[in-house]
């Protein structure tokens, strides 16, 4: 099986160590605090991924999708300077960033969009996706919008085989998520739920993960939503229960404040500093390999 990179298909016996949810450049630029979430130094961007590889990283999946600022040359850039495969994505983020195609075109024709950008290329550039995602939602309900896009990324799955991989923040719309997807005919253990790394609440973490889906526990080292010795501890009652095959790990770098330069922990926190805390909560080396390679190597290993 393989992985389709920026560079072409790997064999998903050598993506070693994956980030599953990261983002190279990035512009949230619709966003408040949009100065903190606008990174768009692609130099910088290969010192700090070179950070990750030097740790012992093998993989970055890049979720940043055309209209939030996905910048291919970037990626193919960090690829060949740092020896990382570098996974991009395709879809659609989150209303705020939606092009007015979005509001206009079919159903299937964003799926159109999303599939020849799977299998033929992202513009003229031959570097194919690999991934669909982030896809989210917002607050308090899923828009007329948002529900088309996620029917249309069910519908590029089928299509191609590429996972799912969502974006769920400030609200706790996982489970709609999921509806959509499943009603779309979509097998549940191709999609990737994001961004439940903030939550206190257990149950509603084994309730994500007892309908198969990866359960995503991200944001690790994004101690202003919650620390990651919480995170720790939630991974530790996951694993205890026998959820440690559906468990992906990430940062989701998107702020300023999070890299090296600018004074935070970057790429390199999981492997650096947050596995030991895995060890101290009592996660053996076989699950934690499990969740850093096993687990995202599954979900990404979708080409023959
Ligand atoms: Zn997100």
């Amino acid at each position: 099986m393989h992985a389709m990179t920026v560079l072409g298909p790997v064999d998903a016996a050598d993506l070693g160590v994956i980030l599953p949810h990261e983002h190279i450049l990035i512009d949230l630029r619709h966003h408040a605090f949009a100065v903190e979430a606008i990174l768009d130094d692609p130099d910088l961007a290969v010192d700090e991924l070179r950070r990750f590889r030097t740790a012992g990283g093998g993989t970055v999946v890049d979720v940043t999708n055309r209209y939030m600022g996905r910048n291919v040359e970037t990626q193919m850039r960090v690829a060949r300077e740092t020896g990382l495969h570098v996974i991009a994505s395709t879809g659609y983020y989150t209303e705020l960033y939606y092009p007015p195609h979005v509001y206009q075109w079919s159903t299937n024709t964003l799926a159109d969009e999303m599939i020849a950008e799977l299998t033929v290329g992202i513009g003229d550039t031959g570097v194919r996706a690999g991934i669909i995602g982030e896809i989210g939602t917002m607050r308090d309900a899923i828009s007329p919008a948002g529900e088309r896009v996620f029917r249309a990324a069910a519908r590029a799955h089928l299509q191609t085989a590429a996972p799912v991989s969502t974006h769920v923040l400030q609200d706790e719309l996982a489970h709609d998520q999921m509806d959509l997807l499943q009603e779309e005919g979509v097998d549940l253990g191709h999609v990737i739920i994001g961004h439940q790394g903030d939550h206190r609440d257990l149950d509603y973490l084994v309730s994500i993960a007892e309908r198969g889906v990866f359960v995503q526990i991200d944001h690790i080292g994004m101690e202003f939503y919650q620390r990651d010795a919480a995170r720790a501890h939630l991974i530790a009652q996951l694993v205890q229960l026998g959820y440690c095959t559906q468990i992906l790990l990430s940062h989701d770098v998107c702020f300023k404040r999070l890299l090296h330069w600018f004074g935070g922990q970057g790429y390199d926190h999981l492997l650096t500093g947050f596995v030991p805390m895995l060890r101290e909560e009592g996660v053996s080396e076989a699950d934690i390999q499990q969740m850093l390679v096993d687990n995202p190597r599954r979900a990404l290993a979708t080409y023959t």
